[in-house]
């Protein structure tokens, strides 16, 4: 990294300072944060600014970008899975949606992940860094410009865990919700995490009105830890009472997520588990059949299994549950598999 200022990280206010502080005027501020939503690549492309600014701004600030390293358009759905190249070399993925409501986007958070997740492809060579709220905007913007179209939801469960990169993430949900940034909703964005608790309880006192969606995978803490290395840090009644937490604060609904792995976490008594444990709680449960990745030796629930998982934790229980749709099953749409498949993990 460079120590050059990261303006597409500013927010309006921000940069106002970062122009007086160059001996300019205040309204150069918001000048450049217009240019950047407009697409500037370069100072120069901001064609209001004077040339003295451009060449104090060339010095000490830059306009970070990413390269569309790979682009894989799925023939089934039209779903566009990317590989975006960062200024210092690593990679991360984002993959593009199709559905009715309008385009979303799944983004990463980080270069790599250290929570270790056993079923997940994007732990398995460590944490290489946290991304910056600026890379995590141009996955957005960088996606809207090869697609042609708008973004209209974006979900925080690509590589890394969001609530591990905690300022840049924050900062990240505030300036794409900007009115004259990319305007998307706090309503339109997810954010998924492994559970760390604290980290929760900060969110929690933001009260901004995004999804939190809770990766469960397992209801018992024995079951959980053998997946989970999260599981060791906080224990279920733990994870659950910070969810309470979240939900009064909030009033948000919390969506977990259980992937459903064969002869893993799957029986009747798993789905038991689940529902007593969710049972009257303002919770949503997303079932994802597990994606096999490559050497780990999982596989995901026969459909059978899953059926029956569904209908106790419907029926016993009362708990809104579905059962994630596979997207892009022709490019190995789902997170991770790329970039170790680029840099050899
Ligand atoms: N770190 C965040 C975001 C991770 S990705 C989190 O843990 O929530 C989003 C979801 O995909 C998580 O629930 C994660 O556990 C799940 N996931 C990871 N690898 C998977 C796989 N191979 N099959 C199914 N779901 C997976």
């Amino acid at each position: 990294m460079n120590n050059k200022t990261d303006v597409l990280s500013l927010f309006p206010a921000e940069l106002e300072e970062f122009a007086v502080s160059l001996g300019e005027k205040k309204f150069r501020g918001k000048q450049i944060f217009e240019g950047l939503y407009h697409g500037a690549t370069s100072f120069e492309d901001i064609s209001n600014l004077p040339k003295t600014l451009i060449a104090k701004l060339t010095e000490c600030a830059e306009i970070r970008s990413v390269a569309t390293e790979r682009k894989l358009v799925s023939k089934i759905d039209g779903t566009v899975k990317f590989l975006f190249g960062l200024q210092d070399g690593n990679a991360v993925e984002s993959v593009l949606m199709r559905y009715k409501h309008g385009n979303t986007i799944c983004i990463s958070t980080q270069v790599g992940c250290r929570m270790g997740c056993a079923f997940c492809a994007s732990t398995k060579a460590g944490l290489q860094r946290s991304l910056l709220p600026s890379e995590m905007l141009l996955q957005v913007m960088q996606a809207q410009k090869e697609v042609g179209e708008p973004v209209s939801n974006i979900v925080l469960m690509g590589m890394g865990e969001p609530l591990d990169n905690y300022d840049n993430v924050l900062r990240f949900l505030k300036l794409v919700n900007l009115e004259k940034g990319l305007h998307i909703g706090m309503r339109h964005i997810s954010l998924s995490t492994c559970g760390l608790v604290d980290r929760m309880d900060d969110l929690a006192k933001e009260n901004l009105q995004i999804t939190l969606s809770v990766s469960l995978h397992a209801a018992t803490d024995e079951k959980r830890k053998e997946i989970m290395p999260v599981a060791r840090r906080y224990s279920i009644a733990e994870l659950m009472a910070a969810c309470d937490r979240y939900t009064d604060r909030t009033g948000r609904r919390i969506s977990y997520e259980y992937a459903l792995i064969a002869g893993v976490n799957d029986t009747p008594e798993d789905a038991h588990e689940v529902g007593r444990l969710l049972k009257g709680k303002l919770a949503h449960l997303n079932l994802i059949p597990v994606n096999p990745i490559k050497e780990k030796t999982f596989r995901k629930s026969e459909k059978e299994a899953i059926a029956e998982f569904v209908r106790i934790v419907e029926t016993h229980y009362k708990i809104s549950t579905t059962v994630r749709r596979k997207l892009g099953g022709d490019i190995d749409a789902s997170c991770g598999q790329l970039r170790a498949e680029r840099d050899g993990l």
